[in-house]
């Protein structure tokens, strides 16, 4: 019989613990294990720590631990009032494999946080899995990652690249960084100014700065005066996806200035419209019938056809290779001014950029950077947003983009192991 209790306990993990399992039912769907106070047992004050030898009164309490198969594991826990000295008033005992999460074990809080970590279920999936409250598992994962990043080393990156990432729809935005070589997100933090990346710098300190050869990033963001300031010796890769966003964007430009305000009927206006998402695409990846519906673009509106082949020769200029700098450097001259005949300010503008930044752009061949990891990285991140049903809250979004796309957890254990 003693044996058998003994492993009851350590079923239970109470071995070296105040308590002792006392009785367990079997039932259809649940077992519930009685736990009560050894006989020689003592008391510890939740508020001082005390061992305290009598107790004022005993109640119940309720603990879900890790189910056993398929069923709920329940246990019913006879905890203690005690009178310490320390606060002259009745207290809690304190349970040490009770968990600051209500109602659950801290051994059953430990194993969902490894089933979290292994990063192969979602919260929802988790809340399902075990009948938890999705609130609870949520509250569990935002502290394990959190837990986690505190034990995060600095980064020592050589080669980095820098984005933002909208956050509740384009209401608040975070700074990104990636480690190119390790091809991980090693940095977040809040908002899209120049502040936002200062901090990354200053984390890193002015020893790690120096070692960062290139800096990869949208020619059109922010973060060019604090790159100036901490990585001054860093060269510039623009991102080639931003680029091609860019260029997208003003190719949009040139089809609102070509239809909305310039008062096209109805029925020409939805024709283009309805090209809109086929003027995205590369010409290379179109489908036969969508390449006939770009050519009827160009009876019905030829400068926005025009608009849309100069976008298309853009893309030659990332086939240059690294020895081929001067060829690259004129084709780009020759694009801005077949961009100026064309005549549209959507295009204009976006050439008077390449105009002004055309020696930073020229770095994308120097270097051969292409945009793979950036554009692996937003994949992920646009997965991790469908996830999660939109993230409320800030600090959890930074957390998981660390845990999802960075090294956040890679080695993680059990806090109490
Ligand atoms: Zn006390």
């Amino acid at each position: 019989m003693a044996q058998s209790d003994n492993i009851l306990n350590r079923l239970c993990s109470l071995e070296g613990t105040n308590f002792e399992v006392t009785d367990v039912k079997v039932l259809e769907d649940r077992i519930t294990w009685q736990i009560e106070h050894k006989k020689d047992a003592f008391y510890v004050c939740s508020r001082c720590g005390e061992k305290v030898v009598g107790c004022h009164s005993k109640d119940w309490i309720k603990l879900k631990d890790i189910p056993v198969g398929n069923k709920k594991s329940i246990w019913l826990i006879k905890r203690a009032r005690i009178l310490c000295p320390c606060s002259m008033t009745v207290r809690k005992e304190r349970l040490d494999f009770r968990s600051s999460h209500h109602f659950l074990s801290q051994r059953f809080v430990d194993y969902i946080e490894q089933v979290l970590c292994t990063k192969m279920f979602t919260v929802a999936d988790v809340a399902r899995l075990f009948e938890v409250d999705y609130s609870i598992v949520y509250k569990i994962d935002h502290d394990v990652l959190l837990r986690l990043f505190q034990t995060l080393p600095i980064p020592d990156p050589i080669h980095i690249a820098v984005d933002e990432k909208s956050f509740k729809k384009g209401h608040s935005y975070v700074t990104l960084v990636t480690d190119c070589d390790l091809k991980k997100v090693v940095w977040a933090s809040p908002g899209n100014n120049k502040e936002s990346l200062d901090l990354f710098f200053r984390v890193l300190g002015p020893e790690r700065c120096a070692k960062i050869k290139t800096v990869a990033k949208d020619l059109w963001s922010p973060y060019a005066s604090s790159c100036k300031e901490f990585i001054p010796q860093a060269l510039e890769v623009p991102d080639k996806f931003h680029v091609v966003q860019a260029l997208n964007r003003a190719l949009d430009d040139c089809r609102i200035e070509l239809t909305v305000k310039s008062k096209l009927n109805i029925s020409k206006r939805s024709t283009i419209h309805g090209l809109n998402w086929i003027l995205r695409h590369k010409q290379n990846n179109l489908s036969k019938q969508q390449l006939q519906s770009i050519e009827k673009l160009a009876q019905i509106n030829e400068p926005l056809y025009k608009a849309y082949l100069l976008k298309e020769s853009f893309f030659q200029f990332f086939e240059y290779k690294s020895w081929q700098i001067e060829q690259a450097s004129s084709f780009l001259v020759q694009w801005i001014v077949e961009a100026y005949k064309v005549g549209l300010q959507g295009v204009k503008e976006f050439a008077d950029y390449i105009n002004r930044h055309g020696d930073i752009l020229l770095n994308i061949i120097k270097t051969g950077r292409t945009s793979a990891i950036s554009e692996g990285i937003n994949r992920k991140i646009s997965v991790i947003k469908s996830m999660a049903y939109g993230y409320k809250n800030l600090q959890y979004f930074m957390l998981k983009i660390l845990q999802r796309c960075g090294i956040l957890g890679v080695l993680y254990r059990p806090q109490t192991q």
